[in-house]
């Protein structure tokens, strides 16, 4: 039994019996795992208010060799996300985040994933604007970072790039675009036709610069595009559940 020490995120936590609760983590030096913390919803445990989705902090465990589950022995809050839940969006969008990691996360360990959800997280938390933008590019980031960012610049059957002001087609199941000939030569499935205007948006969302405050002129077409790539290129067909969370709020 080793006794590790390591920064991490609460993704989720499941009750546990009467007192105890298990908590996903997204650990930064050994990627994603879970602990159970005895105790903690007893109103007096130390760790009473600390373990709540989307909370930082340096966190110990006992960890057994060839077991899944820990067991939590401490947790040094560095940074609590709970104002997050006072916006419906946003606190919608920091699910959708966790549920990237949770969903598709490597087991190895990735510093450059698990400071990308610590940003997208504080992004969220503190800037104004709209919040859709960022939830989208956040995501495609943390998309791109597990190594699965899509293709859009060039066809993938043929590489001729289609002209920015022609209607192309988006291969949701492959992540790639394809343009009208090898479309109708290939005859492929789930096809999403991709106007210029929103293959232009879908470029700057994927390239993502982090610009706050920008709108997006066809957001509930870009949230579905991003739902229904991961579900077929990522999820054996089937939406995340945060998506249904987040089309109640949005529309
Ligand atoms: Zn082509």
């Amino acid at each position: 039994m080793a006794l590790i020490t390591t920064p991490a995120t609460v993704l989720k936590t499941y009750e546990y019996s009467e007192t105890s609760k298990i908590l996903r983590l997204l650990t930064r030096d050994h990627g994603l795992c879970s602990a159970i913390a005895k105790g903690a919803r007893r109103p007096k445990s130390r760790f009473s208010g600390l373990l709540e989705p989307f909370t930082d902090g340096i966190a110990t465990y006992y960890a057994r060799e060839g077991r899944e589950l820990h067991t939590l022995s401490g947790f040094e809050l560095r940074r609590e996300r709970q104002a997050l839940g006072r916006e419906l969006v946003r606190f919608a969008g920091a699910g959708l985040l966790t549920e990237i990691v949770l969903r598709f996360a490597p087991s190895a360990p990735d510093h450059e994933l698990f400071r990308q959800l610590g940003r997208g997280l504080d992004r969220l938390l503190e800037n104004g604007g709209d919040a859709e933008a960022m939830i989208l590019e956040e995501s495609w980031r943390l998309i791109s970072q597990l190594g699965f960012a899509p293709s859009i610049d060039h066809c993938a059957g043929c590489g001729t790039v289609p002209p920015s002001d022609q209607t192309a087609h988006f291969d949701l199941a492959g992540g790639t675009l394809v343009c009208a000939r090898c479309r109708r030569e290939r005859r492929l499935r789930n096809l999403l036709e991709l106007k210029p205007q929103a293959r232009a948006e879908l470029k700057t969302l994927i390239a993502g610069r982090g610009e706050n405050g920008r709108t997006l002129v066809l957001s509930r077409f870009q949230r579905h595009l991003l739902r229904d790539f991961i579900a077929y290129h990522l999820a054996d067909q089937r939406p995340l559940n945060s998506f249904r969370f987040l089309d109640e709020r949005l529309g």
